[in-house]
């Protein structure tokens, strides 16, 4: 122990981070990217910035805003309350740490329900603080709704009745999972201000390296909160990332509560105790060293004296792990979906593309046609694709075009592999009302692009006719084939969807494994 520190209670355990994957693969004698990583309760995919980099990088000498006056407002629209309501701070975690420092203290107690998430303990004994488990007498209730790690979720009436009846203690809820629950405190604490509720970008936004969370209190708890918080502590770019996520979120959260219901269905028909779980992970009762059984085949829970935790990842990769624990599902991680994510100072974007999907897209660039243009390719190609990009659109839609079908091409190939036994060419002619499409593609690596669409005008659906034929065109070099397609028709709108349905048909057809036939056009639109 240094001189000078403060005694810590007998027993302290500081925070854990789990181990590396380089580090748990050694452990193993694993590759380290055979490792998957189910223990940390973060989406499998990284949110997108809404702003610029560029902007938000080009002046990292300034200190931030230091009141987060924009941070405040984007989350006070969100949350539906009042901006003197919200205190920001780097993570859920510093909130948590700042209601400890504001509320507790030697002599004071606060109340925990275990298994519960561990911080609130440790920042209670940090405080010289008792935890206890009684809640009579406790200066802070900790509740955390969602629980993690179980997931269950508890009514907020019950939590504001919980509230009244402990009127002398603040009772702090996390809803770091509330978006998986659709279950919220907030609107109570204008009856009940000894609640405080915490909330997280890191969950449902994916921006957990940003590390932003914000408290809502009523005004005069906020205001007390405010008097103790570190002074500038979510750095400025962080700040505006956040600040745009929350501005126009981006949340869609069935895939994740179909997965939840999903896996857990799956688990109980194995015989697991598995919990009904309101987060993005699943709770397993046991008594066995499950995690351990599992980390020797690189699969990596979150172990706890009462169970495990398992974070739910993409479908394919839940099928490993539910593979692993004994239930009946195929587990192939084909290696025909494929994640790519690009950020450069103009735009940031992610993509999944899955070539052997059912053509489900979801696709939001901020350029409403180019999603409409996207989407259709996806189902006419039968794939999956999640699209999501923030871009400099204020400049013009240029940048984010381009880089978009750019990144695409970079999908498809990454999705190709070494591109063996597949069909190799496709062609199709589509019509469009008045409008024709004709395109042939080649995937054998030889890119070139013959792009030839007839407009009327210079616009389609607000964005450069000679943009969609240059973007075209960078997507067929990045996905290395060669793509001719004209279109032409008396309605420029139709003759760009034409284009994109026939690409998409073309490309369905190139990428079939050979002798499987191609996709039947029955009952599409
Ligand atoms: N609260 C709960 C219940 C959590 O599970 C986590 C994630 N570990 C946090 C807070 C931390 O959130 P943040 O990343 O915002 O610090």
């Amino acid at each position: 122990m240094s001189p000078g520190a403060l005694p810590l209670p007998a027993g302290f355990r500081p925070y854990a981070w789990a181990p590396s994957s380089l580090e748990i693969a050694a452990r193993h004698g694993l590759r380290p990217e055979h490792i998957l990583r189910f223990d940390q309760n973060t989406p499998p995919l990284p949110g997108v910035p809404r702003v610029p980099l560029a902007q938000s990088f080009a002046r990292l000498n300034d200190y931030p805003d230091g009141t987060y006056r924009e941070l405040r407002e984007a989350a006070a629209s969100y949350c539906d309350v009042d901006a003197s309501q919200i205190v920001v701070g780097a993570g859920a975690d510093e909130l948590i740490a700042l209601c400890a420092r504001t509320f507790l203290g030697p002599g004071r107690c606060a109340a925990i329900s275990p298994p519960t998430y561990g911080l609130y303990r440790i920042v209670t004994e940090l405080e010289g603080a008792e935890v206890v488990e009684d809640r009579d007498g406790a200066a802070v209730i900790w509740v955390c709704n969602p629980n993690n790690p179980t997931g269950e979720l508890r009514e907020p009436t019950e939590l504001a009745a919980l509230a009244r009846a402990h009127a002398e203690a603040i009772v702090v809820v996390d809803e770091a999972y509330f978006e998986f629950a659709d279950a919220t405190c907030v609107p109570l604490i204008a009856e009940q201000p000894s609640l405080i509720v915490l909330r997280t970008l890191s969950k449902v936004f994916g921006l957990a390296s940003l590390r932003v969370g914000y408290a809502i209190a009523a005004p005069d708890v906020a205001a007390e909160l405010e008097l103790r918080r570190a002074p500038a502590s979510v750095s400025g770019p962080a700040a505006r990332i956040a600040a745009a996520a929350l501005r126009e979120p981006r949340i869609d959260v069935q895939d994740t509560l179909a997965e939840r219901a999903r896996v857990r269905d799956a688990l109980l028909s194995a015989g697991h105790d598995c919990p009904e779980s309101a987060g993005n992970f699943v709770f397993v009762r046991t008594a066995e060293p499950l995690g351990e059984q599992l980390e020797r085949q690189g699969l990596v829970v979150r172990h706890f004296a009462e169970g495990v935790r398992i974070t739910l990842r993409r479908p394919r990769e839940n099928d490993v792990l539910l593979a692993a624990l004994g239930t009946e599902v195929d587990a192939v991680l084909t290696g025909r979906e494929v994640h790519v994510a690009r950020i450069s100072t103009e735009t940031a974007l992610r993509i999944s593309l899955d070539l052997d999907g059912a053509g489900h897209a979801r696709v939001e660039t901020g350029i409403g046609f180019l999603d409409h243009l996207l989407a259709l390719w996806t189902f006419h190609g039968g794939f999956d694709l999640e699209l999501l990009a923030g871009g400099d659109l204020e400049v013009d839609e240029h940048h984010t075009v381009e880089d978009v079908l750019a990144a695409l091409g970079d999908a498809v190939s990454e999705a190709l592999g070494a591109r063996e036994g597949i069909a190799r060419y496709g062609s199709a002619i589509v019509p469009m009302d008045e409008a024709t499409a004709t395109v042939a593609v080649d995937l054998v690596r030889r890119p070139h692009a013959e792009i030839a669409l007839q407009f009327g005008s210079d616009r389609v659906g607000g964005l450069a006719v000679t943009l969609l034929a240059h973007a075209l065109e960078r997507f067929a070099i990045q996905a290395g084939c060669t793509i001719q397609l004209t279109a032409a028709g008396g309605d420029d709108h139709h003759v760009a969807e034409a284009a994109f349905k026939a690409l998409g048909q073309a490309l369905r057809q190139a990428c079939t494994a050979a002798g499987e036939g191609v996709r039947s056009t029955k009952g599409l639109a």
